[in-house]
């Protein structure tokens, strides 16, 4: 599949159902553009600017240094709403699931997942996703859509006001001390965000903007099913850091469970993450491993991998497979997925295996989305 194959009918929508421009999700120089088009000064742009990323204010009333005049123009021809949480589910373990409804009626989910010391927020780059990877959810739903910058931000900006976390709003709740904040961002919900790159790039840059949302790109993960093809521009266009869907140690079995390994086997997709640009000891490319019984979960599964992942700065995530109905996988067991991590371990990787997270809200992505269309059918 091309970049530009997932360009034209897939595009996102550019205005929302009342004809009005989405304000978020426009580089400042583009909202100066749009603003001066109707006869507002330049230096307005700016103030709008941070009203939006720095206060998180969700309409125009509230930019009270604005005359009145100005603010009634900006609410009849942009907006700056979010979309509306059809559900939340939040789980025993502090998991928290939206299911947003996009201005066209489409939906995405968005997770947040409080640790210890931090807040990770899962966000979808597309509506459905085109790569039937076997183990995952979405993979059964076809692609409807990219999301535009602005929906991909708007994901980042709802969970915020919904965190009540805008550092600069005066109204920001502050947490125990057991609860973390939101702190980091993983591109890794529904869809592969290389074939969306262009808008992928536009909302990630207004994030690590220190007057965005101001997100440090080491707090930023893109991860990615292996489009070996645009990994090194992405490094060089975003310096975020790398996560790689792995989940096998030979081609043979990578296909299997995702058919995109047969356009981008693992020794063009292991090349190309030998030359990301920010991969260093500290900056290690983190590359998932879903552990599925009798799959791919042998302990030469594990020796393959240690040798495959020579020489490149890397962590393995070891992810007990969340199951789901009509997947046809199992979760490895305990003792294998231990046996696993050891191996790995032995060999000098850092290997942690992941806390499975929300279970009891369906945690595997893609399966609220599916609940709701099943019901609405
Ligand atoms: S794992 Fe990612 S790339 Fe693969 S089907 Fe799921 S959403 Fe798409």
């Amino acid at each position: 599949m091309s970049i530009s194959s997932h360009t034209g009918r897939f595009s996102p929508p550019t205005v929302d159902a009342a004809g009005r421009v989405p304000l978020i999700g426009l580089a400042l120089p583009e909202v100066v553009t749009t603003i001066t088009a109707n006869d507002l000064p330049a230096f307005r742009a700016k103030q709008i600017w941070h009203w939006i990323y720095k206060r998180g204010v969700r309409n125009f009333t509230d930019m009270i240094n604005l005359p009145k005049d100005v603010r009634v123009l900006l609410a009849e021809k942009y907006s700056i709403e979010r979309p509306d949480a059809v559900t939340s589910l939040r789980s025993t373990d502090g998991t928290i699931k939206w299911l947003l409804s996009l201005s066209d009626g489409q939906q995405i989910e968005t997770v947040f997942i409080p640790e210890a010391k931090r807040g990770t927020l899962c966000v979808s780059s597309q509506v459905g996703c085109t790569l039937t990877c076997k183990f995952c959810h979405t993979g059964t739903q076809p692609l409807v859509r990219n999301l535009s910058a602005h929906e991909i931000l708007q994901q980042i900006m709802f969970a915020r006001d919904a965190l009540d976390e805008w550092p600069c709003s005066g109204e920001g709740k502050q947490q125990p001390d057991d609860v973390s904040k939101l702190t980091n961002i993983v591109i890794m919900g529904m869809g592969e965000p290389l074939f969306n790159y262009n808008n992928i790039v536009q909302a990630l840059k207004i994030c690590m903007d220190p007057d965005g949302l101001a997100v440090s790109k080491r707090r930023i993960t893109l991860s990615t099913s292996g489009i070996a093809s645009m990994i090194r521009q992405c490094g060089d266009d975003l310096g975020v850091n790398l996560a790689v869907s792995l989940h096998a140690s030979t081609d043979e079995i990578r296909s299997k469970l995702m058919p995109i390994n047969k356009k981008y086997p693992l020794a063009e997709v292991l090349e190309a993450c030998r030359t990301y640009p920010i991969a260093s000891d500290v900056r290690r490319i983190t590359f998932e491993y879903i552990m599925l019984r009798d799959v791919n979960d042998s302990d030469d599964d594990a020796v393959r991998l240690t040798k495959l992942l020579r020489g490149i700065y890397s962590k393995i995530n070891i992810i007990p497979f969340n199951e789901w109905e009509g997947s046809g996988f199992e979760c490895s067991t305990e003792a294998q997925i231990g046996s696993f991590a050891r191996i790995l371990e032995n060999a000098g990787y850092e290997a942690p295996v992941r806390r499975p997270r929300g279970r009891d809200i369906m945690a595997a992505c893609g399966q609220l989305r599916s609940a709701s269309i099943r019901a609405r059918t």
